[in-house]
């Protein structure tokens, strides 16, 4: 049994541990340790997304953390290469469009006013410059649209494999394996134990371990409210190559997609859809309920896109969206534990924010508190507190 010492141990390796180790090493921190349990990172949420990019939040703080991120994803290939891999996140900026009928109206055009006074970019559309971005759709319903003509999506896996390379790259030491206990020398972190046996003495411990976070919490004796909730994704084949390239499209009835475009000539040409089931139970469930296809997703999208009616290679699958109570994320010091740094419960949107998230741990370990964004309002007792942040914009 081995026993070493760190200055920062981060519990999970996705987006978002990769993004706080890569950050950190930046600012020169010597020994950064990641514990990451699965390799291949099949359950992690980050291997399963959507990839959505959007800044289209009612909360300041939130639109700043992702215009933030903008500037980074648009720059990740570059960045986040090595000499021996470079990443094809291949952030494509062709925006996120929502459309408003007489169903969805006043509350989207309520949430276009809180987003705009937030500071997001997001524009009012009219029928006509709906129907340029979406030219088959069928739209005779449709009054207006909201679009973020910056935002957009990237290939999560490539992300994820980018984000962890580029970290491990800059000197971030990743260990397999899962810890068993988190010590405590009264209040203060003071190490993790792992189920090998090995030891690591560490003044700072982060929680990234996005849908299983509280359980983490609770290795410190700690109750935050973090619960896996299932989220279902499909990949369609297009009937043929589509004439034009899709944003991100939110119907009113919850049905959004995106395109998946060929990576290489002779690719199909694809679409990924998603239809969140906010009442779905609870829970480690990666089972895919494949009867949401015909049941929930497709009379929606045929309603709105009626080329799309010989859709094949429907295939779906299944991830966990780590949800808050009010679903927003976790992020700083537990004030009842000194020394743990929580990052986690980003409810569905910790992709997109995830190169904010770097920043502002990293500035919370090197300079005691995060100097670009004030995220005093995620501190991970506001639940206990009830101090609950609610933003209207969460799809
Ligand atoms: C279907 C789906 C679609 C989504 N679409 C989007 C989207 O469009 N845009 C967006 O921004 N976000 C999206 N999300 C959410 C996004 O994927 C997550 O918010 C993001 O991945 C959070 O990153 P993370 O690193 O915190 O968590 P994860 O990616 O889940 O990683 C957590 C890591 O911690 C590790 N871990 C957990 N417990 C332990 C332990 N005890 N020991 C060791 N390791 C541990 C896990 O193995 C895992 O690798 C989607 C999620 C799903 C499921």
């Amino acid at each position: 049994m081995a026993h070493r010492t760190a200055d920062v141990v981060i519990i999970g390796g996705s987006v978002v541990g990769s993004s706080i180790a890569w950050h950190l090493r930046e600012q020169g921190v010597p020994r950064v340790v990641v514990i990451e349990r699965d390799r291949r990172y099949e359950r992690a949420s980050a291997f399963l997304a959507m990839g959505g990019i959007r800044q289209q939040f009612c909360t300041g703080v939130t639109v700043q953390m992702v215009q933030h991120s903008v500037g980074f994803w648009s720059q990740f290939d570059e960045r986040m290469g090595t000499p021996d891999a470079r990443p094809r996140a291949w952030f494509r900026q062709r925006g996120y469009l929502s459309l408003g009928t007489a169903h969805n109206a006043a509350a989207l055009t309520h949430r276009y006013e809180r987003q705009r006074a937030a500071g997001a970019e997001v524009s009012w559309l009219t029928r006509a410059e709906v129907s340029r971005l979406v030219p088959d759709a069928w739209l005779d319903d449709v009054e207006f649209g909201v679009f973020g003509p910056r935002d957009g999506y990237a290939n999560p896996r490539e992300v994820l494999s980018g984000m962890h390379r580029a970290a491990q790259h800059a000197g971030a030491d990743y260990v397999e394996g899962t810890p068993v206990a988190l010590h405590r020398d009264g209040r203060r972190m003071t190490g993790v134990t792992l189920a090998s046996g090995d030891t690591i003495d560490t003044g700072t411990v982060v929680n990234a371990a996005g849908a299983w976070g509280g359980v983490i919490a609770r290795m410190a004796a700690l109750d935050v409210p973090i619960t896996p909730l299932r989220q279902m994704l499909f990949r369609a084949t297009l009937p043929h190559r589509w004439p034009s390239r899709f944003p991100m499209v939110i119907d009113p009835s919850g049905v959004h997609w995106r395109h998946d475009d060929p990576l290489s000539a002779g690719d199909p040409d694809c679409i990924v859809v998603a239809c969140t089931k906010w009442d779905d139970v609870p829970g480690e469930r990666f089972e895919p309920d494949d009867a949401r296809w015909t049941r929930d997703f497709l009379p929606p999208l045929l309603r709105r896109m009626p080329g799309f009616g010989q859709l094949t290679d429907v295939h779906g699958w299944a991830g966990l969206y780590e949800m808050t109570p009010d679903h927003n994320p976790t992020l700083g010091e537990h004030p009842e534990c000194p020394g743990l740094i929580f990052a986690c419960g980003f409810s569905g949107h910790g992709l997109m924010m995830s190169p904010a998230t770097g920043r502002i741990v990293s500035e919370m370990i090197t300079r005691g508190r995060s100097e670009t964004f004030d995220v005093g309002l995620f501190a991970p007792d506001r639940f206990a507190r009830g101090a609950l942040v609610h933003d209207e914009a969460t799809i």
